[in-house]
């Protein structure tokens, strides 16, 4: 592993910095984003600002310069994420556009695919979300049934998608559905772009324990997508669906460096409400510290094995694993420290961090389910890492047992 920086890597981290410094909405190293009244107004900031973070070449960093991106490593994003993060840039508004949608389509599109949709991902001037999940496939993502029935010059798609991160928002959702019901389960699907305002389409957003919708209930009922919004040739949906997962995984900048800057805040709380004199506390508290400095070592690891052109490969799974039960260990912490103000919310008097610490320990309690659940990250870690037998199959027409799960993209990938 080898991480000295490039004299082209440290010229970037510099270039960016002080563009940050320049056009952040709020004062580098000391504030924060704006607090938003709702969903809505929140969304309409953040495509603006993606919007001029995209004009300065700051999103898709590792995109082809004919599609908007600088054409450069995973080391040079890397480091832009990186700071990004530490300006306390808030997450992009159309990361499932830029992180998912974006790569498949660069994988598998047709050129004019490339060239419709890739561009207006970058600004945020279309965003999408990731039409895969169902009531009865998540983690077993191949057993989706939403179907697509050939009809004239495309496919008439009905069915039902869950959890569907910001569907209310999106103009284009990134839909896997099985387009030959007798073909094997593996085989039967195909990938399609679903333009979210088509008739047909109903979004329902569902409450979160936040308190807030991210994310949503789809239903498609006789929606009709052209051929020429099919992704990849017809049945052969699994292949791409994986090559979008794959994307979930790998190294995780972002997710990095947001720790360390809440390990930062952590630490300050303790140190000014005492936490330290508690030796319970004082020991966790240190931990914390070495948890999200192996994380940090974690990542290096995996970007060292990007930039030589390697695969994430099944160790992506330790990185999700560690960093998803490091950040609620960290949030559990948290709320310990905050002692008797853990329970309360917004606007209440003596809080501190105004009901932040509580929000965050809320959300990240979805991070051990969403890119693929804990139990599954364990099983592809103890079966392709390790080397241990694999879950039994499935029985032929049985339920989606466990061991269907072995042959799911959000498994396998
Ligand atoms: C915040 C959030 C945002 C999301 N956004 C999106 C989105 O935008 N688009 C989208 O398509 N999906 C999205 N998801 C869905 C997410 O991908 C699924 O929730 C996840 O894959 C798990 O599927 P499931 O909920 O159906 O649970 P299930 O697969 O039903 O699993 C239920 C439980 O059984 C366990 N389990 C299942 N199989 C096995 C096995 N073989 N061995 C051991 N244990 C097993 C699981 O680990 C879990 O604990 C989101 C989820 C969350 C929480």
């Amino acid at each position: 592993m080898d991480l000295a920086p490039s004299t082209e890597t440290l010229a970037l981290r510099d270039d960016v910095r002080a563009w940050l410094r320049t056009n952040l909405p709020w004062e580098y190293g000391t504030g924060l984003p704006p607090r938003h009244a709702d969903l809505d107004s929140e969304v309409a900031f953040l495509r603006r600002w993606q919007g001029e973070l995209a004009r300065a070449g700051w999103v898709g960093v590792t995109w082809p310069t004919a599609y908007g991106g600088r054409g450069l490593g995973p080391a040079a994003n890397f480091v832009v994420q990186e700071e990004l993060a530490r300006a306390r840039a808030p997450e992009l508004v159309g990361r499932i556009g830029v992180n998912l949608a974006g790569p498949t389509l660069l994988a598998h599109g047709t050129d004019a695919q490339k060239a419709r949709w890739l561009p207006r991902i970058l600004g945020a001037e279309e965003l999408w979300c990731q039409l895969f999940s169902e009531p009865d496939a998540g983690s077993d993502l191949a057993s989706v049934r939403t179907a697509a029935r050939r009809e004239g010059t495309g496919y008439v798609l009905t069915g039902t998608k869950v959890w569907t991160s910001y569907a209310q928002f999106a103009d284009w959702g990134l839909c896997l559905a099985r387009s030959e019901p007798d073909a094997p389960k593996h085989k039967g699907l195909s990938c399609f772009a679903v333009d979210m305002r088509a008739p047909g389409v109903t979004v329902r957003p569902l409450v979160q324990a936040t308190g807030e919708a991210e994310f949503n209930e789809v239903v498609l009922d006789e929606v009709f997508v052209e051929d020429v919004r099919r992704i990849g040739e017809a049945g052969a949906g699994w292949r791409v669906a994986n090559s979008t997962l794959s994307h979930e995984r790998g190294v995780n900048p972002r997710q990095l460096v947001i720790h360390m800057q809440h390990l930062e805040e952590l630490l300050r709380l303790a140190a000014g409400g005492g936490a330290f004199d508690d030796p319970r506390l004082g020991r966790r508290l240190a931990q914390a510290y070495v948890e999200v400095r192996l994380f940090q070592l974690h990542n290096w690891r995996s970007l060292s094995r990007l930039e030589k052109g390697l695969e994430p490969g099944p160790e992506g799974s330790i990185l999700k694993l560690y960093w998803s039960e490091m950040s609620q260990r960290l949030h559990a912490l948290a709320l310990d420290v905050l002692g008797p103000a853990a329970p309360l919310w917004h606007d209440a008097h003596d809080n501190p961090g105004d009901g932040s610490w509580q929000r965050s320990w809320l959300y990240y309690q979805a991070a051990s389910i969403f890119a693929g659940t804990n139990e599954i990250q364990r099983n592809v870690v103890g079966e392709r890492v390790l080397g241990l037998p694999r879950e039994p199959a499935a029985t032929a027409g049985g339920s989606s047992g466990p061991g269907t799960v072995k042959e799911s993209g959000r498994a396998s990938t």
